[in-house]
């Protein structure tokens, strides 16, 4: 199968690469994207001679790429995703970029009828009505990539008829232990510190809000169109159990396995059709090596949002993402404080009116707006303290 990875030097990307290169028979690398860790694209030339079309994020490079290798297109900018997409030839787009400039390629690639295995979540986010459309319509298939999703995916496989509830598990992230009034004065370097996984900076910080998690529950209603009160989450010290499927009749499914995504990006890679295990039981005190809590939503602000994302759907899911992202962003650059990221979220969904219906230039829109006033506030706080 020839393939297109976005988002290559990341840390799905670089896994993504180890599977390709233990399964150099099934897959074809045919193009690749990095943002500004252009040092990987020499090393992804000499182990997947058959790439013909890279992307990079800047155009710093891009010259000295291009008189290096003649046979290569290369491209850049804002402009570059999408000629990628557009020139090269490939069946799967594994999409592993991060944010909301993962949301135009998953687009593209489901238009033209292409299989994409999707860990930017960001996409459903916000683009998740679009995405249905065009599944709807018979374009393209998604393979979801997140360990939740590929955890459900596999447990439906296994039954999908009387499913009382979907349960996502959490791991709570790098401040668990800690109470809200407790994270007054964390720092970026201690979010970073995941007590299960390790993943790139911006998932890091939003597992420790949780707003990870909540656009998990908008990705499960999207992906498996499950309404929003069969979709719970519990807090779950281990990440072993990666999520699990509660019945009708009181049993459980489940996938329990070590946390490690090369098993997802796999599965998601082979279209689910390898072998996998997903385990029954009755009650979650059978898996009584493992520990789970309730969620305590007050300890957890944001993971509000998904209910109101999914009330309200239209622009709400892009305007949470993009002040989401500013604040985050802000947060790693010691801008704001921890706790500030929530705040400015509230903020910016507070002063934003959010509309119903919005195509994809409308989203562009709001995004680009979004991200304006969210970094209009960020200024104005800083100022003021
Ligand atoms: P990383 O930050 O590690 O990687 C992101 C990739 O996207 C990098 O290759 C980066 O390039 C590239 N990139 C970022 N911004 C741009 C841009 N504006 N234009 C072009 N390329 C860009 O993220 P992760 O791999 O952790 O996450 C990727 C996605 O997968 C996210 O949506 C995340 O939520 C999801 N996910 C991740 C998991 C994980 O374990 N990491 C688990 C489940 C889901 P460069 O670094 O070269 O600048
Ligand atoms: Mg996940």
């Amino acid at each position: 199968m020839d393939l297109l990875l976005l988002g290559a030097s990341g840390s799905i990307g670089r896994q993504t690469i180890d599977i390709l290169k233990n399964n150099r028979q099934t897959f074809s690398l045919m193009g690749f994207s990095v943002g500004h860790k252009t040092r990987y694209i020499s090393k992804l030339i000499r182990l997947f001679p058959e790439a013909k079309h890279i992307y990079m994020q800047s155009a710093q490079s891009y010259r000295w790429y291009k008189d290096k290798y003649p046979s290569i297109n290369f491209y850049f900018g804002k402009e570059g995703l999408q000629q990628l997409l557009n020139n090269a030839s490939y069946d799967m787009l594994v999409n592993a970029l991060v944010g909301f400039v993962g949301l135009e390629p998953t687009l593209i690639a489901l238009e033209n009828n292409k299989k994409v295995a999707l860990a930017n979540k960001e996409s459903l986010v916000v683009g998740g009505d679009l995405i249905l459309k065009l599944l709807d319509s018979g374009k393209g298939t998604i393979y979801p990539i997140d360990s939740e999703h590929s955890a459900v995916y596999k447990c439906l496989k296994v039954q999908d008829k009387n499913v009382d509830k979907i349960i996502l598990t959490a791991s709570g992230g790098a401040f668990r232990n800690l109470s809200l009034s407790e994270l007054n004065n964390v720092t970026s370097a201690d979010a970073l510190r995941h007590p299960t996984w390790k993943m790139g900076p911006k998932i890091t910080i939003d597992c420790a809000t949780m707003m990870n998690k909540c656009f998990e529950v908008v990705e499960a209603f999207y992906l498996f169109r499950y309404p929003y009160r069969k979709i719970g989450v519990i807090l779950h010290d281990e990440s072993y159990v990666h999520s699990m499927v509660r019945y009708k009749d009181g049993y459980y499914r489940a996938e329990i396995n070590r946390p490690d995504m090369h098993n997802p990006i796999e599965f998601a890679l082979f279209e689910g059709e390898i072998p996998f295990t997903t385990y029954s039981f009755q009650s979650l005190e059978e898996l009584d090596k493992f520990h789970f809590h309730q969620l305590d939503y007050s300890r957890y602000p944001l993971m509000k949002h998904a209910e109101k994302l999914l009330k309200h759907r239209g622009s709400y899911g892009t305007v949470l993402n993009a002040a989401n992202e500013v604040a985050v962003h802000a947060f790693l650059n010691s801008q704001i404080s921890f706790l500030d990221i929530e705040k400015v979220i509230d903020y910016v969904i507070r002063h934003t009116r959010i509309l119903k219906d919005v195509n994809y230039e409308k989203i562009c829109q709001i995004d680009k707006k979004t991200r304006q006033k969210a970094n209009k506030i960020i200024k104005l706080w800083s100022k003021m303290s």
